[in-house]
């Protein structure tokens, strides 16, 4: 028999443990371990952990309709594992490979367990389109690359030659085993899964976009007051739809390059939580001291008199969306701006966000403090007012958030109210000053 568990890959088709289960021919014991280490019972409540679970119970739906056996379960995922190889006979524990420092140590965990109870541990590449380990070695660089640019070159020759097309075994293509009640009740989840709704189907909006906005996702993606973007994120970092299934409708299309680019971006940032040692240590490396939290509350309570930072916070605290333009402009004014330390905006972020995703979201952290790989340079400070200006002319988006500016009339609805609380331009003359001091600050070493 096979352990397998779901973890970023909440759905039932185009797996890579499924082909390996099927390839081994073996029943296999499917679980989800809710684990409280990662849903915090903050979490769970906010946008990202609402999404997540929602994407669990569609996962559960997809069984229930395939007629096999999910298992959800709570609890560390090392003492689960433990529990089930000490009553299953499990020739092989197989999951898909995750990167994140937290995954790493709870994976070493598992690996660990398993050796104890003589079984073979398999962890399989299935979140990027590209394999990372076997793209670098094709890069045949000793250093990773560090700008997105060449790296792209190297991606696209790259999936010409080794794309690997969507698997096709299938959920019902499977046996799988039932779980003892006894383990089902001594790890049964202490909340109610049927309170959160079931994710939507995500094939749907993946043909929705490609029908409607993919031959304008150039011209469009920036101009955040009508959506001009595939909303997919969120779908790709749960796994509900597969990387490789998603790349597949719009290969070779040739309006499809700019937004193929994105997916690339993606690959970009799991390749640089994998080979840059400093990716999650860079608040060990330089000294942020300068910065500090004092402005950081009116920035997450949308109130900092800068409409577009208020509208887009409004944005993100009532629905967990957030353009990826306003992202950038939000992240900079308050690392820049208003000088604080980015792990606090890249922690707010983490639950509010519905498409939360460790590299992604830290990555844009990191570009938009000046600090990692291809990172904006520091004395380039977005103007929020500008950025306003020039991607949302009528202001739009603005008087859709901030309803009480509705009736402010032209170009007046884009400047700060006279109860900012900073001055864009001396504030960002203080960034400049402050960030070269920050990046003079770099000490070298390993991760603590
Ligand atoms: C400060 C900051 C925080 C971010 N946090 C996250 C996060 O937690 N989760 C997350 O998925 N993305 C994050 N991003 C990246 C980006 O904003 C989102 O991926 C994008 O807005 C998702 O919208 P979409 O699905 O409509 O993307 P589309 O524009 O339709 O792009 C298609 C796909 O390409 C990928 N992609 C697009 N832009 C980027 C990018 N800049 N970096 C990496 N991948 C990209 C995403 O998987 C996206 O779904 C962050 C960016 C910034 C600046």
């Amino acid at each position: 028999m096979i352990l397998f568990i779901h973890r970023k890959d909440l759905r039932t088709q185009d797996l890579a443990a499924f082909e390996r289960i099927a390839g081994l021919g073996e029943q296999g014991l499917h679980v989800f371990i809710a684990d409280p280490a990662l849903l915090t019972s903050i979490r769970k409540d906010e946008h990202s952990g609402v999404h997540f679970l929602s994407q669990v119970r569609r996962l559960q739906e997809l069984y229930i309709q395939a007629g096999r056996n999910l298992h959800i379960l709570y609890g560390d995922p090392a003492e689960i594992v433990d529990s089930i190889l000490g009553q299953y006979p499990v020739s092989e524990l197989v999951v898909g490979r995750d990167y994140t420092p937290y995954a790493l140590a709870r994976d070493h965990k598992l690996e660990k367990k398993a050796e104890q109870h003589g079984v073979p541990f398999t962890s399989l590449p299935d979140q990027t389109l590209i394999d990372l380990e076997d793209f670098h070695a094709f890069a045949g660089r000793k250093e990773p690359y560090k700008v997105f640019t060449p790296f792209y070159r190297k991606w696209k020759e790259y999936m010409e030659l080794f794309f690997r097309p969507p698997g096709s075994v299938l959920v019902s293509d499977l046996r799988t085993a039932e779980l003892e009640p006894e383990l089902s009740d001594r790890f049964r989840l202490p909340f109610v899964l049927e309170d959160y709704p079931v994710a939507e189907e995500p094939s749907i909006r993946l043909a929705d976009f490609i029908e409607d906005d993919l031959h304008n996702y150039e011209q469009g993606r920036d101009q955040y007051g009508s959506d001009g973007t595939s909303r997919i994120s969120g779908i790709l970092n749960t796994g509900a739809l597969s990387i490789r299934t998603v790349y597949q409708r719009v290969m070779g299309i040739p309006e499809g390059e700019a937004w193929r680019r994105q997916l690339a971006w993606r690959d970009f940032y799991l390749y640089q939580s994998v080979f840059d040692p400093d990716f999650y240590h860079y608040e060990q490396r330089y000294d942020l001291s300068l910065l500090d939290d004092k402005l950081f509350s009116a920035w997450a309570n949308a109130e900092t008199g800068i409409p577009v930072i208020d509208a887009a916070m409004t944005q993100l605290n009532e629905t967990g969306q957030l353009p990826n333009r306003l992202r950038m402009v939000t992240a900079m004014f308050l690392t820049k701006n208003l000088l604080c330390p980015f792990p606090l905006g890249e922690a707010y972020f983490r639950l509010k966000l519905a498409d939360y995703d460790n590299a992604p979201n830290r990555g844009g952290w990191l570009w938009s403090s000046s600090l990692g790989f291809d990172a904006a340079p520091y004395f380039r400070i977005m103007n929020p007012v500008n950025q306003s200006e020039k991607f949302d002319p009528l202001g739009t988006y603005i008087r859709r958030w901030l309803p009480q500016l509705a009736d402010v009339e032209g170009r007046e609805i884009h400047r700060p109210r006279p109860h900012a609380i900073v001055d864009l331009k001396a504030s960002r003359e203080r960034a400049i000053g402050v960030y070269k001091e920050i990046l003079r600050s770099r000490t070298v070493g390993g991760p603590e």
